[in-house]
């Protein structure tokens, strides 16, 4: 397995208690597969991809990627968020340059434009290139946060609900930029998400998180490859079947274990 979860357990503390958050939580991932995590608000699926991006540690149990444990912070990972963050100040161009500014400072500033408006043209924003964030819409603002999380080339990325603030056709049309871009750059994903369409869509497997504190209620592989780039084939009896099945899984994993 490209990516172990093993065991881990991760609490918050303050003065005067601890907040356990995650609990014995434990899945792997193989390489270049997509997987969405799915469970109630505040059970830790932002504190686990900031485990697994190495950003803190767990209390107990450990990340491997590749066998190796994860420590710190890696190079090899990108990540995006709902809220894009974009510098005002920098162009879309500028913007999606900063990830190699910082990891791979040998580049030349022409090559560092040449990536950033490859992955520009993928996305169909090359003509903004030259544009300030407040130029931008949500959903152009969000591909260029994409853009952004891919420069430098990741093997892993991590989106933690990049979505979720889009209307629902801005977001069916990330979506298929995505497919797009995980075909052209090959990544393994991690996905946060609510929205059982985008995990089905998106993904290759679906874990369902339990209440704080988080553990893997169940794994759900979606056995359901969807070959065109339309979402049409959503609203098919075989998504619809699964969505079903999705939503039962969830409604249980509220139920303590
Ligand atoms: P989710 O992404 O599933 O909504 P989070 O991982 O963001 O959940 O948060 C899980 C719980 O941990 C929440 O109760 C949240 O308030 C708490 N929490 C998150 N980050 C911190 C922090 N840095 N310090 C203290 N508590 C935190």
């Amino acid at each position: 397995m490209y990516i172990n979860i093993k065991d881990i357990s991760h609490k918050y503390s303050n003065e005067d208690e601890d907040l356990l958050v995650l609990k014995d939580l434990s899945f792997s991932v193989e390489k270049d597969k997509f997987v969405s995590i799915v469970g109630p608000s505040g059970c830790g699926k932002s504190t686990l991809t900031k485990l697994i991006a190495g950003l803190s540690i767990p209390y107990k149990g450990k990340i491997l990627i590749s066998g190796t444990p994860v420590n710190s912070p890696r190079k090899s990972i990108g990540m995006a968020f709902q809220n894009p963050v974009l510098l005002e100040w920098r162009t879309a161009v500028d913007n999606i340059c900063l990830p190699l500014e910082i990891v791979s400072p040998q580049m030349t500033r022409k090559q560092k434009i040449e990536r950033a408006t490859e992955l520009l043209e993928m996305v169909g924003l090359k003509d903004f290139s030259q544009s300030r964030p407040s130029q931008l819409s949500g959903g152009m603002k969000q591909r260029v946060s994409l853009c952004r999380s891919l420069v430098h080339r990741p093997e892993i990325l991590i989106l933690d609900e990049p979505f979720g603030a889009l209307d629902a056709f801005t977001r069916e049309g990330l979506w298929r930029t995505l497919k797009d871009l995980k075909t052209s750059e090959n990544f393994t994903c991690i996905l946060i998400t609510h929205d059982l369409r985008e995990a089905i869509y998106l993904s290759d497997e679906v874990v369902i998180l339990t209440d704080r504190p988080g553990t893997v209620k169940e794994s759900v592989k979606t056995n359901f490859q969807i070959n065109s780039n339309s979402v049409d084939e959503l609203y098919s009896k075989e998504a619809t079947k699964m969505l079903a099945f999705l939503r039962k899984q969830i409604e249980l994993s509220h139920t303590k274990l």
